[in-house]
């Protein structure tokens, strides 16, 4: 028999910073080998942060975590669930009960527990919530017919179409600013083409909009619709040009044989590597900065906006 290529999961659990610890506790699902409790200081004893999954010997990998850190059980004060998934949730009932605690968990959770009473229309919602997402429709098909024939998830049983929708993406939902109106991060399409992340641009597309509606705030109203104005000149002067290269990009390696030239020879040319790392990530230096900084920071500022 072949050997296990990794070891078993089991709880662990380590200090973060002080009054904060990590509980690692083990999953059973395959490429999901854990989830992260956390607990935090509170008084003479701690909040517990979620609760792993309730399973034969989970108590015991929890109670093993927490021995690690330092901790027990019977400190427990509170359970807060961040949400009603039961690899978050499950263990909240035994846990309470020992330790004697309440449990706080948002009362609108009703999205998550359906699923409980009703694990057949949990694959409906799953399709719904992709198309919402703006997963195309090829692959939601793929996906729907490998489906088990019993849960009648065809051609026949369908009542409604089958929809996706663009990635807000490379702004490709505009105008950001109309009539009183500010789109920020992604109702505004300003997730980064090149790699897909959208975090950053939210929060600092929200930073901008925030000064731009201070400043209309502080001016005479004739002139609040000009300090409004001064959002979207903002965004195209920070992201415009960038987002236009990245849309060229997405479109050039959407092509397999320049995607396969660049595998075949780009990887190994080191220079080439940092050069593409850099324009992925968006991480040039706005000033100064290397060869590399420079070139991406001048025809970012030469493309059109997007
Ligand atoms: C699977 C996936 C993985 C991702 N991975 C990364 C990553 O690794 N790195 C990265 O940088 N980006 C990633 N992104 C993109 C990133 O998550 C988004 O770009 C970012 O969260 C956008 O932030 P936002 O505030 O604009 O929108 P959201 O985070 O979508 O926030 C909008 C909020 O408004 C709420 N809302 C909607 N309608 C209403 C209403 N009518 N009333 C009240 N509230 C409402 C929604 O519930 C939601 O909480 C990922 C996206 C997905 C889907």
């Amino acid at each position: 028999m072949r050997k296990p290529t990794r070891s078993r999961e089991v709880g662990r659990g380590e200090k973060v910073v002080p009054g904060v610890w990590r509980l690692r506790l083990p999953l059973p699902w395959p490429g999901v080998p854990h989830c992260n409790a956390w607990a935090l200081a509170a008084g003479d004893g701690i909040v517990l942060v979620d609760t792993g999954m309730h399973l034969p010997g989970s108590m015991a990998h929890l109670e093993r975590a927490m021995d690690q850190a330092g901790l027990r059980i019977d400190l427990v004060r509170l359970i807060v669930l961040t949400h009603a998934h039961v690899d978050h949730c499950g263990q909240a009932p035994p846990i309470a009960e020992r330790a004697g605690c309440e449990v706080w968990l948002h009362p609108d959770h009703g999205h998550a527990t359906a699923d409980a009473d009703d694990p057949e229309r949990a694959f409906e919602r799953r399709a719904e919530i992709a198309r919402l997402s703006g997963v195309p429709e090829a692959p939601l098909r793929r996906w729907l017919e490998h489906l088990p024939l019993e849960w009648a998830f065809d051609e026949p049983h369908r009542t409604s179409p089958i929809r996706g929708a663009a990635l807000p993406m490379g702004f490709n939902r505009k105008p950001h600013y109309t009539r009183g109106l500010l789109l920020v991060g992604d109702s505004g399409g300003m997730v980064n083409p090149f790699n897909g992340e959208g975090i950053a641009y939210a929060l600092e597309s929200a930073e901008m909009a925030a000064d731009a509606i201070v400043q209309a705030h502080g001016r005479p109203v004739a002139e609040r619709e000009r300090a409004l104005r001064a959002y979207p000149a903002a965004l195209d002067a920070r992201y415009g040009g960038y987002y236009t290269l990245g849309r060229l990009f997405v479109r050039l390696i959407g092509n397999p044989s320049v995607m396969k030239l660049a595998t075949q020879h780009g990887l190994h040319h080191d220079r080439l590597m940092r050069f593409t790392l850099k324009l992925l990530a968006n991480l040039t230096d706005p000033r100064g900065g290397d060869a590399s900084d420079r070139i991406i920071n001048a025809l970012s500022k030469v493309t059109p906006v997007a």
